[in-house]
């Protein structure tokens, strides 16, 4: 169905009045983003919302705010700083993006996020649904919102055609979701909609039984709730590998900060070679010599458009400057027993963890 002639005007207030009332008897009102709904709080739980589950976020969220806890202290801060801070949560450039995002709003809007729609839009990192989000969550503004989870709830009940992802498929659930989004209650509805998305119509086993749109669901009647949204094809991504280097010098291990931009842009990491053979011309450059080295178990890293085999190497070094330590902006032998608050990537992180086991 692509056609929003076909939902009547009766049929979406009726829609929206159903939602609305399952939010006002099942919604959650008690999630920290849900207090004190200012733009700069809804804007940073909906970027880190996106890709990652609820129960995960609370407890990221909580730090950020303690230490971020207006637009302007986030703009103020280190890049690194905001790189800890979402070390766990992935998707990297989405932390890039957010402080980049402060940045703009502080220098350019006084701290204020813009007035109008187009204004956030053009922000980093904030498409349409999330400014929609933005603005009718925390001003009330009639914006439909249409995240993976809302997406799900209108395929279904309407029968769209198309997958994540597809244009075609955003194209005709937009005019479906500005249609049935009310104006009275529109922070409610938006709100009711990305959790029944998540909580009711899930991806495998919906909870028809319990949803307060069955009554308007199309897949439901025809009991083809899980052909939609449809199966996305499957993409065979391309296998690479890396050795890493761990240099180790007794409870310290030595790491380099990445580019800004590309694959773990910004974070801290082990250094890389293609072979083995590298590592002595490596060893050299960093002033380092080797007295003994352990080979880790090679793991898989998955992006989004390749796997990464890590083959890890520590190395057991003595170092042949004389100054003990020799930090800088670019790299850091970090304690494994004193943290440093530094942004890792994921695979760094695992081999620490590692490391202070053994
Ligand atoms: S009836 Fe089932 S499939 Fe339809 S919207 Fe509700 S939970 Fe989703």
């Amino acid at each position: 169905m692509k056609n929003t002639s076909k939902i009547t005007t009766a049929s979406a207030t009726k829609f929206s009045q159903q939602i609305l009332a399952w939010y006002h008897e099942h919604g959650r009102k008690h999630l920290p983003w849900q207090d004190n709904k200012t733009p700069y709080r809804v804007w940073v739980s909906e970027i880190m919302l996106q890709q990652t589950q609820v129960a995960t976020v609370i407890g990221y969220y909580q730090k950020f705010m303690k230490s971020f806890p207006t637009v302007i202290d986030l703009a103020n801060a280190e890049q690194d700083e905001v790189l800890h801070h979402w070390t766990g949560l992935g998707y990297y450039a989405r932390a890039r993006n957010l402080h980049k995002t402060a940045q703009i709003i502080a220098e350019q809007y006084q701290g204020e996020f813009p007035q109008d729609i187009e204004g956030v839009i053009a922000l980093p990192g904030i498409g349409r649904s999330t400014a929609g989000a933005i603005l009718s969550l925390s001003r009330k503004e009639h914006h439909a919102i249409l995240d993976g989870n809302v997406k799900r709830v209108l395929a279904r009940c309407y029968l769209v055609q198309g997958h994540n992802g597809q244009a075609i498929y955003e194209k005709s659930l937009w005019p479906i979701a500005e249609k049935l989004t009310p104006k009275k209650g529109v922070q409610f509805y938006n709100q009711a909609m990305m959790d029944i998305g998540a909580s009711i119509c899930t991806r495998s086993s919906p909870k028809c039984d319990i949803c307060p749109v069955q009554s308007h669901c199309i897949a439901y009647a025809t009991n083809e709730q899980t052909n939609y949204p449809q199966k996305k094809p499957k993409k065979i991504i391309p296998e690479k590998s890396t050795i890493m280097v761990i240099p180790r010098l007794k409870q310290r291990v030595l790491m380099e900060k990445r580019a800004p931009a590309g694959i773990w842009g910004g974070l801290w990491c082990f250094y890389e070679v293609n072979q083995t053979e590298q590592i002595n011309a490596l060893l050299t450059k960093l002033n380092l010599k080797e007295y003994q080295r352990e080979e880790l178990s090679t793991f898989r890293h998955t992006f989004s458009h390749f796997h990464l085999d890590i083959s890890p190497i520590v190395i057991d070094v003595e170092q042949i400057v004389s100054k003990e330590i020799n930090d800088h902006a670019e790299q850091q032998w970090y304690n494994l027993h004193h943290k440093v608050e530094v942004g890792l990537a994921a695979s760094t992180l695992k081999l620490i963890k590692h490391l202070e086991q053994r």
